[in-house]
């Protein structure tokens, strides 16, 4: 069976590379399927020992799951007729935005409510920090390193997650995820708050400017903008001699989502191609060259691929390696 690993075409003038990819991955079980995936669960009853998830879920992920390419549905048996889900390249490439999510909830999030795993780097066996860095000249790359333009399938209204792709985004209340990643949903798992986010990375900071460049009504801002601030993610500052008015911006724990935000969004664009071309253009300040990413470990400065990362403690999941994520 041939395996699907060549990009989707999106149409022209719909939603694109960035607006799909957040439709798709701004879904906490999403992730978690991902997560488990990447540590080797195939089949429902692996998936359904390590998450409170019922079988109509379950199905309906998998089934997106398998629509988007990410995974595919192998038959492994026939009478009854049993199916495995098995990550495509598609999928597997995921694994950089889920270091960088475990990264940031260790980071800033104290009491996670799930202990988080350890990760080993299998070259070095250090317990390791992943580095963003530049694939032309190999610096390491900080939120201030980027210059970010619109490509010719980028602006806003094309960007933002359309609404039917998107699932009201649940708290924790029954039958919704335990919280496994409660900030990175914060930010992620509603389609406003992903692009209030991506608005303040590129120096969006007045409550105008915000309604003007998203098209967001101004009700929806203020919440999305209050449930950022109690999240941490941005701060009011006052500008000075006008009391009246009032700049949000990114804090240093909101900052520190921009490997997330990169990660997630050279996935978007290395998978979802709109005609016209690309959603967003990326240069390296420093070295001039179109900017992509690539990890590399802390602690012995290699390149990382999802194979060579360990997760701690390990799962059974059977005929996989423990390898981690990818
Ligand atoms: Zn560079
Ligand atoms: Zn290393």
């Amino acid at each position: 069976m041939a395996e699907v690993s060549s990009p989707t075409p999106l149409t022209s003038n719909g939603p694109n590379a960035l607006a799909r990819a957040l439709g798709l991955l701004g879904d906490e079980w999403t992730l978690l399927l991902l997560r488990f995936a990447l540590l080797g669960a195939t089949r429902y009853n692996q998936f359904r020992a390590e998450l409170p998830i019922s079988y109509a879920v379950l199905t309906a992920r998998l089934e997106t799951l398998v629509q988007e390419s990410l995974l595919e549905r192998q038959v492994y048996q026939e009478n009854p007729v049993r199916a495995e889900y098995v990550l495509t390249t598609r999928g597997r490439s995921v694994w950089p935005i889920l270091l960088y999510i475990w990264d940031w909830e260790r980071k800033w999030v104290p009491e996670h409510p799930e202990a988080l795993p350890t990760m080993r780097h299998r070259v070095c066996g250090a317990e390791f920090a992943p580095r963003l860095c530049c694939s032309s000249c190999d610096k390491q790359i900080g939120v201030s390193d980027v210059d970010t333009d619109w490509g010719p399938s980028g602006s806003w209204p094309r960007s933002v997650p359309d609404v039917a792709t998107r699932r009201r985004s649940r708290g924790r209340h029954r039958g919704g995820p335990p919280g496994f990643f409660p900030e990175t949903m914060a930010m992620l798992g509603n389609r406003w708050s992903a692009a209030v986010v991506g608005a303040a990375f590129q120096g969006v900071r007045r409550f105008s400017d915000f309604q003007d460049s998203l098209g967001i009504p101004p009700s929806l801002l203020t919440e999305r903008l209050h449930d950022l601030c109690a999240h941490g993610v941005l701060t009011t500052v006052r500008i000075q001699g006008r009391s009246d008015r009032a700049e949000y911006r990114l804090t240093e724990k909101g900052r520190g989502f921009f490997p997330i935000v990169v990660t997630a969004l050279q996935w978007a664009e290395r998978w979802y191609r709109a005609p016209e071309g690309p959603a967003l253009r990326w240069h390296h300040r420093e070295c001039g060259a179109e900017f992509l990413v690539v990890l590399t470990c802390d602690h012995c400065a290699a390149q990382l691929s999802g194979a060579d990362i360990d997760v701690e403690p390990r799962r059974g999941f059977g005929q996989r390696r423990g390898s981690a994520v990818g």
